[in-house]
This record gives structure tokens, C-alpha cells and sequence, in this order.
């Protein structure tokens, strides 16, 4: 494993004396050592900076070292900010205003002109909050009490998201043929792409994969089906067909291994020389970790990635997800999500069943696939859209709910759930910032992770949520235009 952490620096300066200072370095690295216990990555104690240059070196040294993931900074007392000017204006990491103090209360006795002195976070606070606003930095303010499980809590999802933004940077996505003929939603400027989130987005040819394919072992194939049946009920007796899946995903695996990629595209269009469109192959891929877009749709595969890693142990409950049906009856609204055959199974309500059934598209063999029902519980559906010259998120709040239908012919994996505020103005809300067809569905990543992740990014960010209206979200993406066009 690399090592992966985040720094804390805290701010003072020389006028209160080292006595003060002695304090602040000890209760601080008590702070570091503590939230250390309860929050995913370790924060490292730094420096208490006191001068130019010891905020110049450190934030120069968390830029360059790859293990530290981000900066967490607070004021314990009050440390000029003009001090902090070189360094916050270098600095290229996430960075974290930890608005705290040390204590929670305020001593009725105790207190005098020392204590005040000592305990002036919400002074010190306020000089280092102007000089990043002044300098228009890319930040999060966390404000409350350090040991309060709620600030623990949203410390903990800013570092997750920081880790898939460090996640990110290093992407690289594998893609077989080129995108679905046609369809303008999954295109977009893969330069930029690079240029903003750092992935490294390219292709190789689908022959190169039917000759790897050639190459994969009986032997290798039967330890890959010792996994599936570890994992997976078997529906079907037809082991020649799991068989060929097991061929397409370890196939696939080498492929992405030998390049380093951890996220991947194919298309039904392009399947020359494969006999089954990858369906059980992808979706035990996408368990594993690696990003998936069907259709060629890099930017769907490399969210998935970089939300699995923001989720849970870096590997959590995010999933490749496609609009599909509505039901639209009075008093019981829903959207029907699925695909083809690719929905990853880390979702699933219940342990999935392997089936082979027929597909019409795509002109090859009946594919083995992954059956299952989708979970119950809150979650959000999130869609990356390229509107020429810069990229826009989309995230939905939606409430996943049991399937109110059992749908025994539907031959794929299926989430039902409800959009927010409602159906209707959900799908207007998406519709009109141009979200796709195409979604990650995650019920382990927030909606505001998405945010702090697009702050990371410098992307544009669209929230629908239970108070979004039409008109609202219209004004929004009007002004959201002309700023983006201004260089915001
Ligand atoms: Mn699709």
C-alpha cells in the first residue's frame, strides 16, 4: 500500500511568546493524533508557521510529496495572513480550513485577557478565511468542534474526496473502439479532460483484446470460476458460456494490468472476432474496483473509478447506471435504471444470480450477466457533460426504493427510485442541464463529495435536490454560462 496522508498546519506568530506557542504545538499534535483515530487517512502534524518562509516550504513540500493528499490548516490563534500569501498561492493540493478551537466551552471562571489570548480561533480563523477568499483559492470550510462526530464526519468524506481527486490524476482509462456511432452525450474533448482531471484517455484495438482473449488458460479460467461461485448463484447450466465471460473479463484484466489502467470502455458496435458481448465479465471487473462505460463513454468509466475510490475502503458502492423506463402512475412515480447487461453487482440487494439469456442488440451470442435488484436506501445519481469549453457535473439526490414490480422477464440487473424534489421536476431539472443517459449511481458517495470534488477540479457543478425548482435551476445555468465564459 502507499502511504497516503494529510498534513495539518496551524497557524500563530511570535507575538504571544513560546510559552504560547509550546501550547499550541502540543495541543495540536494531541488534535492530529486523535482525529487520526477516527478519520480514514492519517493527519500528520506539520508545523505551528510563524513566518513566510515556514508556510512557503511546507505548502512547496505537500505539493511535491505524493503521499500527502491534501492540506488541513487552522488558526489556533491569530496568525497574520499576508504571511500566508506565498505559500497558499503555490499550493496545488486540496486544502481544508479547519474552523475549530481546542476547547469547547468557554471557562466562566477562568477565563481572562491570557485565556483570550490563547483561545482565539474564531479571530484567527476570520484573517486566514479573507486571505484565501482574497486569493480566490479553491477551498472547504469546515467549522465546529474537532472531537463533534459531524465535523469528524465531514473531514473524513472531504479527505475521501480528495483522495479520488489524488485518484484522478494518475487515471488512465482503456478504451476498445471508439464511442456508440451518433450519439453526442458520451463525446467530449478528451484533451481537456486530461487538462482538468488528469486522465490519461486512450485506445486499443479490439483485435489486440480477441488475441489475449486466445491466449487465457483453462486453468486460468477455472480459478476465475471458483470466484464467481463464491460470489454469484448460478442460473444457468450452460458452463460453456460463463466460461467464455471468465475468457473476455481475464482477458480484459491483463490488458488494463500490463497498462496501468483501472477504468475501461467497449461498445456493442465493435465486438469483431468476440463471440459475446462482455456482460458477467464487466460487471465482476467494475467489483473489483475498475470503472466501466458502455458505448464508448470514457467519462461515465472514469467517474465510476474515481467514486468507488471516494466511497467506503476506497472501493465502495458506486455503479455504471442508465435511464430507461419511467413509471408514471399517480402516487407511485419512479425511474427504472439498468443497462444492457453492465450494472456492478457491489449494489445489489441480495446475492446476484448468473443468467444467459438472449440479447437483440449488438448481433452475437446469448451473454452470461449478473441478475439482481438494486438496494433500497438514499443515494445520488451523478453525470459528467461536456458543454464546449468546459465540463459540467450533474449530481441528483434519489431515494432507491424496492422495485414495486417483480419484472420476471427483464433478463438484467434494475434500480428502481424515486428523483428529487419529485419525478417530474427531477426529469425537467436533468433534462435541462443536459444530463446524460449515462449516470454513476452511488450510495456511498455524497452529493456534497461531488461538490468538493468539482471545487478540486475547477468544474462546474449543478446540484438537484429536494429544493431545486425549474426556474431556480434555470437562473442558475444562465449565470453559471456567462461566469464560465468570463473565466469565472
Ligand atoms: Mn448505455
Amino acid at each position: 500500500m502507499k502511504k497516503q496522508e494529510f498534513w495539518f498546519v496551524v497557524g500563530s506568530q511570535f507575538l504571544y511568546g513560546p510559552e504560547v506557542l509550546e501550547t499550541v504545538e502540543a495541543r495540536a499534535k494531541e488534535m492530529a493524533a486523535e482525529l487520526s483515530r477516527t478519520l480514514p487517512y492519517p493527519l500528520v502534524y506539520k508545523v505551528t508557521a510563524k513566518t513566510n518562509r515556514e508556510i512557503t516550504d511546507v505548502m512547496r513540500e505537500a505539493d511535491y510529496d505524493p503521499s500527502c493528499l491534501g492540506v488541513v490548516a487552522w488558526c489556533h490563534t491569530f496568525s497574520p495572513s499576508k504571511m500566508w500569501i506565498n505559500g497558499l498561492a503555490e499550493l496545488r493540493k486540496p486544502y481544508c480550513h479547519l474552523a475549530t478551537q481546542y476547547g469547547s466551552e468557554i471557562p466562566n471562571d477562568e477565563i481572562d485577557m491570557d485565556f483570550m489570548n490563547l483561545n482565539q480561533s474564531a479571530h484567527g480563523d476570520r484573517e486566514h478565511g479573507f486571505i484565501a477568499a482574497r486569493l480566490r483559492m479553491k477551498r472547504k470550510v469546515i467549522a465546529g468542534h474537532w472531537k463533534d462526530k459531524r465535523v469528524q464526519e465531514r473531514l473524513a468524506s472531504w479527505m475521501r474526496t480528495a483522495a479520488g481527486a489524488a485518484f484522478s490524476r494518475q487515471l488512465r482509462v482503456m478504451r476498445f473502439s471508439d464511442n456508440m456511432r451518433e450519439v453526442a452525450v458520451t463525446e467530449g474533448d478528451k484533451v481537456e479532460a486530461q487538462i482538468k482531471f488528469g486522465w490519461q484517455v486512450n485506445t486499443w484495438p479490439v483485435g489486440k483484446l480477441v488475441e489475449t482473449m486466445d491466449a487465457v488458460t483453462e486453468k486460468e479460467i477455472d480459478a476465475l470460476m471458483d470466484e464467481y461461485r463464491a460470489s454469484y448463484d448460478f442460473a444457468t447450466e450452460d458452463m460453456k458460456t460463463v466460461r467464455y465471460q471468465a475468457r473476455e473479463e481475464i482477458a480484459i484484466r491483463k490488458m488494463m494490468d500490463k497498462e496501468g489502467c483501472e477504468a475501461f470502455t467497449n461498445n456493442f458496435q465493435d465486438l469483431y472476432g468476440m463471440e459475446q458481448l462482455p456482460g458477467l465479465a464487466s460487471q465482476h471487473l467494475m467489483a473489483l474496483g475498475y470503472g466501466y462505460g458502455g458505448e464508448g463513454d470514457w467519462k461515465v468509466s472514469a467517474m465510476m473509478a474515481i467514486m468507488k475510490r471516494m466511497g467506503k475502503d476506497g472501493n465502495g458502492e458506486s455503479a455504471f447506471m442508465e435511464d430507461y423506463t419511467y413509471n408514471l402512475a399517480p402516487g407511485a412515480k419512479y425511474s427504472l435504471g439498468a443497462h444492457m447487461l453492465e450494472v456492478c453487482p457491489t449494489i445489489a440487494a441480495a446475492r446476484p444470480r448468473i443468467e444467459v439469456h438472449p440479447l437483440g442488440i449488438g448481433d452475437r451470442k446469448d451473454p452470461a450477466r449478473l441478475v439482481f435488484e438494486g438496494k433500497e436506501g438514499d443515494a445520488i445519481v451523478v453525470s459528467l457533460v461536456d458543454m464546449g469549453g468546459r465540463f459540467r457535473l450533474i449530481c441528483q439526490d434519489i431515494k432507491c426504493v424496492k422495485p414495486i414490480l417483480p419484472m420476471p422477464n427483464l433478463p438484467v440487473a434494475r434500480v428502481m427510485w424515486q428523483a428529487m424534489p419529485d419525478l417530474e421536476t427531477g426529469i425537467e431539472c436533468w433534462i435541462t442541464a443536459g444530463g446524460a443517459h449515462h449516470s454513476v449511481l452511488s450510495y456511498d458517495v455524497t452529493a456534497e463529495q461531488m461538490k468538493d470534488f468539482a471545487t478540486m477540479m475547477g468544474i462546474e457543478f449543478v446540484h438537484i435536490s429536494k429544493d431545486t425548482t425549474v426556474d431556480s435551476l434555470e437562473k442558475e445555468l444562465f449565470l453559471n454560462d456567462i461566469a464560465w465564459k468570463l473565466g469565472q
